[in-house]
């Protein structure tokens, strides 16, 4: 049940800025009345880490399961995620997000 309240549509949780501090970070975001995180990837080897932050933080961390154009390219080389990027272990998240979610 939605209880109100922002909600960080944008967050890089898995990344390794914050490894030593997650749960301190989610503890300062709930007290500053955020409702919900957005946990989004770069790199699809992050797809491990958000679904194990969605699991804990279940209800708070919704895992967002993509990756980012090539960044640092001009725009006509960059583009979209292809099942290649994504890697063989996108079946296998698809997999633990219906159990979670559906
Ligand atoms: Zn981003």
């Amino acid at each position: 049940m939605w209880r109100g309240g922002f909600v960080d549509c944008h967050c890089h949780l898995s990344a390794r800025d914050f490894q030593e501090d997650v749960e301190e970070v989610i503890e300062q975001a709930k007290q500053s009345g955020v409702a919900a995180i957005v946990a989004v990837a770069e790199y699809s080897e992050e797809f491990e880490r958000i679904i194990e932050l969605s699991n804990r933080y279940h209800g708070f961390v919704m895992p967002c399961l993509g990756v980012h154009p090539v960044q640092g390219l001009p725009p006509q080389d960059q583009r979209g995620a292809t099942l290649q990027v994504m890697g063989g272990g996108c079946c296998e998240v698809l997999t633990h997000l219906s159990v979670l979610y559906l």
